[in-house]
């Protein structure tokens, strides 16, 4: 079974998919931690995916693709993946379906964690970063003990700049500009399951979860 992690940035997807993969005997797959390993190792994939982000590119889908082929390969005893964040676009949609189809495996269930915007600025505009020593608070759920200064070393704590709310709303917008399609691509094979993203992470795992299982009985 392999399924498909879609939400904007905020909603959990990371921590979900790990929880996800643990219980449905998948592998998680985060492109994001696989570009870092592939560089960290220095294979040969990682090093031409590390020329791009190195001049503040994106790496090529297909280079991202051949690293997929890879990780697909190697999930022996596990039943599938669970994709996480990935794809962001229709393109790179077709691209996972050549290499599910290769495998004569495809996407059975794609989750869409439905945010609202306005949750998704509280969560991440809530967040306070020391300038001094990297401490990073949130006002919510990890205040400072003395409003706007650092615990560990006493600095004044700073909004940074991709935390801003306006910059947080412009990184929506594109994510919602890229994801219709796909909305439209897996709602129309009819593998697509909306799921509310609010609520605390326990009671969205459990909607996750269910899901899942309605895909794996499709
Ligand atoms: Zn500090």
């Amino acid at each position: 079974m392999d399924v498909v992690l879609l939400g904007p940035p905020g909603a959990g997807k990371g921590t979900q998919a790990k929880r996800l993969a643990a219980t449905f005997n998948l592998l998680h797959i985060s492109t994001g931690d696989l570009l870092r390993e592939e560089v960290g190792k220095g294979s040969e994939l990682g090093q031409q995916a590390a020329s791009y982000m190195q001049k503040g590119e994106l790496v090529p889908d297909d280079l991202v693709a051949k690293m997929l082929v890879t990780r697909l390969h190697s999930q022996q005893g596990l039943a599938g993946c669970v994709f996480d964040g990935y794809p962001r676009t229709r393109a790179q949609a077709e691209l996972l379906d050549g290499l599910l189809a290769e495998l004569g495996r495809r996407v059975d269930v794609a989750v869409y964690l439905e945010v609202p915007d306005d949750e998704v600025v509280a969560r991440l505009g809530g967040r306070r970063s020391c300038p001094s020593c990297g401490a990073v608070y949130h006002l919510r759920t990890q205040p400072p003990a003395r409003d706007g200064v650092c615990d560990v070393c006493g600095s004044q704590l700073v909004v940074r700049e991709d935390d801003k709310e306006e910059v947080i709303r412009q990184r929506l917008a594109v994510y919602r500009t890229h994801t219709e399609p796909l909305l439209e691509l897996y709602g129309g094979r009819g593998v697509l399951a909306r799921v509310p993203g609010q609520g605390t992470p326990e009671e969205v795992f459990l909607r996750l979860a269910d899901a899942v299982r309605g895909g794996r009985e499709r």
